[in-house]
C-alpha cells in the first residue's frame, strides 16, 4: 500500500515521561505504517530544554508562527522538586505558557464521546466545547485588606498627567478591596480565535458574560465580539449554516444543562476554568479530552488536556504494567494531519484522520480499553495495557 503523502511539515513537539513513551509508539503503529510523515521535530523533553537554555521551545512556537500546524507532546512544567529530579540550571517556565503568549492563543477543550461512557448531564448527546480567555481578571488582580473606616477609590492617571477617580466604597470598618484589568486587544484576540475556530469545526458559538451587573467592563467583552463579529464574520457565518449567540452566564449555564451539546462555550478567564473542569468531569476523564491553542490569525495546536502522567512513568520505569490512557494524544495527532490536510488540500490526509480516530473509537466500543475507561464502562470491558490498546487500534486499521 502506498503511503499517504503530506506536503508541508507539521511542527511536531516531543514532551516527557509516560506520554512521550506513548508518542513514540502512537507515530510507530499508527501513523508512520500509513503516512509519508513528514514533520520539523523539536524535543521539548524536559533535559533538552534545559540543553537549549529553552530555547528549543522558542524555536518550536516560531516554527508553529511559520507553518500553521503544531502537534505538542505533553511536558513537565518545572517546580523545585524537578529542578533537583534533572539537575536543571533553572525553573524553567511553562512550555504552554511560552507558546501561548507568543501565538496569542486561546484554549479549545472538548470532550472525546464513546458509547458505554455516559455523561453526567443525560441530555448532552454532543460535546460542548469551552473556549476559555487566557489573560487577565482575577489572575492578574491586585488586592488590598482594609483595615478599617475609610475611603476606597479607583484613579487612572493618563500619561498627560491627568486623572479619573471614582469611589469605589466609603468603608465604615474592616473590609477588603481588589482591581483587576483586561485590554482591548486581548479581547479582540480572543473574539477572533473563538469566531474562527467556530468556522473551522462549523458549530455554534456562546459567548456569557455578566453585561447587566458589570457594565463597562464585561459589557466591553460583549461590545467587542459583537463589533468584530458584524465586521468580519457575520456572513462566513451565515454560509456555514452557523449562528454567534450572546447570553448572560446564568441564562447560558442553565441553557449548558438542558442542551443537547455539540456548541462551542467561550468564557471568560475565571468562567472558564470553572466551565472546563464542569465539563470534563461531566462527561467523563480528562484523558478523554482534546485541546487545541488558536492563534487569532489561524495558527493550531494541538495537544493532549492532560500531563505527563508521571505516577504511571515511575511505575514503567521499575518495569511494571501501565495502563495509560493514549486516545488524548492520538487526537492531537489526528486533530493537526487533519488540520494540515484541510490547509494543503490533500484529502486523503483528512481521511486518514477520520479513519484513525473512528478505529480508536471502535476499540473502546467493541469493550477494549485502558483501565481508567474500563472503571467508567456500562458492561463487561477487557482492560489492556497501553501498548496491548494501540496494538487493538492498529489491527481495526489494517
Ligand atoms: P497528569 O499527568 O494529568 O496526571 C494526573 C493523574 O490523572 C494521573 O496520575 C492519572 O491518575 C490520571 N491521568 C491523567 N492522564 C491520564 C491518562 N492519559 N491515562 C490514564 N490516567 C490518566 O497530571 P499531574 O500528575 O498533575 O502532572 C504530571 C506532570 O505533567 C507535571 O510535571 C505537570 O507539570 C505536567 N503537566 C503538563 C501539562 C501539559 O503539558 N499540557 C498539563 C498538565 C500537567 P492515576 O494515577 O490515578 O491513574
Ligand atoms: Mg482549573
Amino acid at each position: 500500500m502506498e503511503k499517504i503523502k503530506m506536503t508541508t511539515p507539521l511542527v511536531e513537539m516531543d514532551g516527557d515521561e509516560m506520554t512521550r513513551v506513548l508518542w513514540k509508539d502512537i507515530k510507530d503503529l499508527l501513523i508512520l505504517p500509513y503516512v509519508d510523515l513528514k514533520t520539523e521535530y523539536y524535543d521539548l523533553g524536559l533535559p533538552h530544554r534545559d540543553e537549549t537554555r529553552d530555547q528549543v521551545t522558542i524555536d518550536s512556537a516560531n516554527a508553529t508562527k511559520k507553518y500553521g500546524v503544531a502537534v505538542k507532546c505533553a511536558t513537565i512544567t518545572p517546580n523545585a522538586q524537578r529542578v533537583e529530579e534533572y539537575h536543571l540550571h533553572e525553573m524553567w517556565k511553562s512550555p504552554n505558557g511560552t507558546i501561548r503568549a507568543m501565538l496569542d492563543g486561546t484554549v479549545f477543550r472538548a470532550p472525546i464521546l464513546v458509547s458505554g461512557v455516559h455523561p453526567t448531564v443525560r441530555t448532552w448527546e454532543a460535546p460542548i466545547t469551552i473556549a476559555r480567555h487566557a489573560y487577565g481578571d482575577v489572575y492578574r488582580n491586585v488586592e488590598m485588606d482594609i483595615p478599617g473606616a475609610g475611603k476606597a477609590e479607583l484613579v487612572f492617571t493618563a500619561e498627560d498627567g491627568t486623572e479619573k477617580r471614582q469611589t469605589i466604597f466609603d468603608f465604615k470598618g474592616p473590609g477588603v478591596v481588589q482591581g483587576v484589568h483586561n485590554l482591548d486587544a486581548s479581547i479582540s484576540s480572543f473574539s477572533h480565535a473563538c469566531f474562527q475556530y467556530a468556522l473551522s469545526v462549523k458549530q455554534d458559538l456562546w459567548f456569557s458574560t455578566k453585561d447587566t451587573i458589570s457594565k463597562t467592563y464585561d459589557h466591553t467583552f460583549k461590545d467587542i465580539f459583537q463589533e468584530i463579529f458584524d465586521r468580519d464574520y457575520k456572513s462566513a457565518f451565515e454560509q456555514a449554516g452557523i449562528t454567534y449567540f450572546y447570553t448572560l452566564i446564568d441564562d447560558a449555564v442553565a441553557r449548558v444543562v438542558r442542551s443537547r451539546g455539540g456548541f462551542i462555550w467561550a468564557c471568560k478567564n475565571y468562567d472558564g476554568d470553572v466551565m472546563s473542569d464542569m465539563v470534563a468531569t461531566a462527561f467523563g476523564s480528562l484523558a478523554m479530552m482534546t485541546s487545541v491553542l488558536v492563534s487569532p490569525d489561524g495558527k493550531f495546536e494541538y495537544e493532549a488536556a492532560h500531563g505527563t502522567v508521571t505516577r504511571h512513568y515511575y511505575r514503567y520505569l521499575k518495569g511494571e504494567e501501565t495502563s495509560t490512557n493514549p486516545v488524548a494524544t492520538i487526537f492531537a495527532w489526528s486533530g493537526a494531519l487533519r488540520k494540515r490536510g484541510e490547509l494543503d488540500a490533500l484529502p486523503d490526509l483528512c481521511a486518514f484522520a477520520d479513519r484513525l480516530e473512528k478505529a480508536t473509537l471502535d476499540t473502546i466500543e467493541s469493550g477494549v480499553m485502558t483501565r481508567d475507561l474500563a472503571l467508567l464502562w456500562d458492561g463487561e470491558a477487557q482492560a489492556v495495557n497501553s501498548c496491548q490498546f494501540l496494538q487493538a487500534i492498529a489491527e481495526r486499521m489494517n
